[in-house]
């Protein structure tokens, strides 16, 4: 039992240090912890195999480990608690001292080694560990007193404690070692371990393998272990123990014939046990509850307010409840007090403030361009912690980026809402009462009932969008009908105007009348043409004809048709951009039509831009683009939503038909067109093509 408990706390700190790591290799703490879990779990390996017959030689790899477990821990300590003082490095001597202390132990443990424990090497190892624990020790607590917050501060005292008697219980269990030395070869297979651990049990390593699970929750989560949270996880643990100590203690007395029949008796006891664990597993989730609400009230509310929105979540139907409802159940959670759901809209190329609660010191940004906070979303970041962003934020740019947009949304906590690999949106949390962050269990719950918000929402617009195009089907079949029924009577009437035009006794009175109803079936007609044009669905005759050409010639033509005063053209073409099949006809379409929005944007002249170039769309995909830019008047922002609604107008002789035709051909192209204006200074559309056969990648390539 005693080399089994060395044994699993071996286990843990190198589960725990391994796992931390290849989260994120990149990170320094992790790397010391990894050194630390890697140092301590061959230390106790080593001392746990030695204390079985016949591998007293692993006691070699125990005094090696064993010298580099304390330069380990100063190096985990300074990484993890002065992070942010880069004068404080790790002390060189510390360092020097492995190396030189490690092989004369090795030394020492060959030329002395007579199988007595212990050994001149092990006294050695052992002054040279304390010696370093204490260093260690001591910057622990000179880093708790630097710090600001009580309840930080409070921690690390909880930390320095353990790890304190970590290193105490060590020393006196080698001191009863060294008072008591056992001569290994007399023990016999039963008592050897126990005899060779000395007069003392191995308190120590239960105390290390706590140290070593704070550690683990500083290094990952950058804070320190909620005390009432390891209470409730103790007391968890306890109680199931407990009730199996009962269970396994009746059966025990019941079968009271257990030195009679041992094998008969054993196999009772793991009966019952079985039995036990298969009847309790329903019950464990009960106890860890009440657990929690005895040690963790705000952890049992955060839990509560998250499983009821669980259940609310299947029953909304629209985005915008989805937002009241996930921003009030978290608030009223009494965990954030302040979050905020920002959701994407492609009418502001960005992700805006869907909604707010709480009384952020500043208000929440209202509209943010998608790179580069979406980014590491896109490429499987599962949140973003500021505590870990503002660390990375040092040697990284980009995470200074997301850093600056987190403080500017006030959020301390950002989960991504995501439908395959594309960000719809982000939660953000923060809680200005409790200095002390998330723990990890209620960030991980937080996150599950993100990813559900986040299935609800894609099924909301792609519902939402299935209906619109439904409805539009309908109303496109009926009104293709109608056009066509308008159109035929309006010929008739155009023809008997012009009939009755040639009548040489009309007054000029009547010619002007005549002339006018000619001219507004000629308007009526165009109008029903274009809509027919919206309506009709169309086939695409696609080649692969150069964009640069194409918009070479819109150019050309706009400048033939004679620009109006004050308005200056430019056209810059990216050289060697990739060819893609388009219908040549339809998009000059859709350029000629973005061009006379433009000039007509500009009463009173200006520029106006003609520009292609590569790029990526939201998904990553790449593609070729062409930007029409003026510097005209802009667009509302009350008015960017409807845009590309058929018969959406603000002209008093428009058809509001131009942009949702043009929508609908570059969607026909599987591209996508979009717009970014700014009120007063001008709007530019930009129509995205993509390469065909192009994967879906995220490259750090500058982003659009
Ligand atoms: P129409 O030009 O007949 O009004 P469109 O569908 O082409 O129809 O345009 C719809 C509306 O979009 C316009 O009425 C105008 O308000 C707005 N719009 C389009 N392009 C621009 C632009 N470049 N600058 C400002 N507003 C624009």
């Amino acid at each position: 039992m005693t080399a089994l408990l060395y044994f699993l706390v071996a286990v843990v700190a190198v589960g725990l240090s391994v796992g931390s790591f290849v989260e994120d290799r990149q990170d320094p703490a992790r790397q010391a912890f990894l050194a630390f879990g890697g140092a301590l779990a061959l230390a106790y390996v080593g001392f746990s195999l030695s204390l079985l017959p016949g591998l007293g030689a692993m006691r070699l790899l125990y005094l090696l480990a064993g010298c580099a477990v304390a330069p380990t821990a100063v190096w985990t300590f300074d990484r993890c608690f002065l992070r942010d003082e880069e004068t404080t490095r790790t002390p060189s001597f510390v360092l020097a001292g492995t190396i030189l202390v490690a092989p004369a132990c090795a030394a020492a443990h060959a030329w002395w080694s007579d199988g007595l424990s212990p050994s001149p090497a092990s006294l050695l190892a052992g002054v040279w560990a304390l010696a370093t624990m204490v260093v260690a020790l001591r910057r622990l607590w000179n880093a708790q007193q630097r710090t600001h917050l009580r309840i930080d501060r409070a921690r690390m005292r909880w930390m320095f404690g353990v790890v304190t008697a970590a290193v105490a219980f060590t020393l006196i269990e080698q001191l009863g070692r060294l008072l008591a030395p056992v001569d290994p070869s007399t023990l016999s297979f039963s008592s050897r371990a126990v005899a060779l651990q000395g007069p003392v049990p191995p308190i120590s390593a239960i105390f290390a393998g706590l140290s070593t699970y704070f550690l683990y929750h500083t290094v990952v989560m950058s804070r320190l272990l909620d005390v009432t949270e390891l209470l409730s996880r103790i007391t968890t643990v306890l109680l199931s123990a407990l009730a199996l100590v009962l269970v396994d203690g009746m059966t025990f007395l019941w079968v009271d014939t257990f030195t009679v029949f041992p094998f008969h008796s054993t196999f009772q006891i793991l009966l019952a046990s079985i039995l036990f664990l298969a009847a309790y597993d329903p019950l464990r989730s009960s106890i860890a509850w009440w657990a929690n609400r005895a040690f963790d009230r705000r952890s049992y509310q955060l839990d509560a307010a998250l499983d009821q929105l669980e259940r609310a979540l299947p029953t909304l139907l629209e985005a915008t409840d989805l937002v009241e409802a996930v921003l009030d159940a978290l608030h009223a959670s009494g965990r954030a007090s302040t979050c905020s759901l920002y959701l994407w809209d492609p009418h502001q190329d960005g992700f805006v403030c869907a909604g707010v609660r709480g009384q952020p010191a500043q208000r929440p940004l209202a509209v943010v361009s998608a790179h580069p906070f979406t980014d590491r979303f896109e490429r499987g970041a599962p949140w973003y912690l500021v505590s870990t962003i503002r660390r990375r934020a040092k040697h990284d740019p980009q995470y200074a980026e997301v850093l600056a947009l987190m403080e500017a949304m006030n959020a301390e906590l950002t989960f991504p809402l995501m439908s395959g690999q594309t960000v719809l949106g982000w939660l953000h949390l923060a809680d200005e009462a409790w200095t002390d962050g998330y723990s990890a269990e209620q960030i991980l719950h937080l996150q599950a009932v993100s990813q559900k918000a986040s299935v609800v929402l894609a099924n909301l617009e792609s519902f939402a969008a299935l209906e619109e195009q439904k409805r539009l089907a309908a109303l496109g079949a009926m009104s293709a009908g109608l056009a066509h029924e308008i159109r035929n009577p309006l010929a008739g009437v155009k023809g008997a105007a012009q009939f009755l035009q040639q009548d040489p006794g009309l007054g000029d009175e009547s010619q002007e009348m005549l002339q006018i109803i000619v001219d507004e079936t000629d308007r009526l007609n165009e109008v029903v043409s274009n809509f027919l044009d919206y309506a009709r669905p169309f086939e695409l005759r696609l080649a692969p004809d150069p964009l640069n050409d194409l918009v070479e010639r819109t150019s050309a033509l706009v400048h033939a048709q004679g620009l109006p005063a004050g308005v200056e053209a430019t056209v810059d073409l990216a050289e060697a951009l990739p060819v893609v099949p388009i219908d040549a006809a339809r998009m000059s379409q859709v350029l000629l039509n973005l061009v006379r929005n433009a000039i007509q944007a500009m009463p009173d002249g200006g520029a106006l831009g003609l520009r292609t170039r590569v790029g990526r769309d939201r998904t990553g995909r790449r593609g070729i683009e062409v930007l029409v830019s003026d510097t005209g008047t802009g667009i509302d922002p009350d008015v960017l939503g409807r845009l590309f609604v058929p018969f959406f107008t603000t002209k008093s002789d428009g058809t509001g038909l131009g942009l949702a035709i043009c929508q609908r051909i570059v969607q026909a192209h599987g591209g996508a067109i979009d717009v970014a204006t700014t009120p007063g200074r001008g709007t530019t559309f930009l129509v995205f093509l993509p390469l065909p056969a192009d994967p879906p990648t995220h490259t750090d390539e500058e982003p659009r």
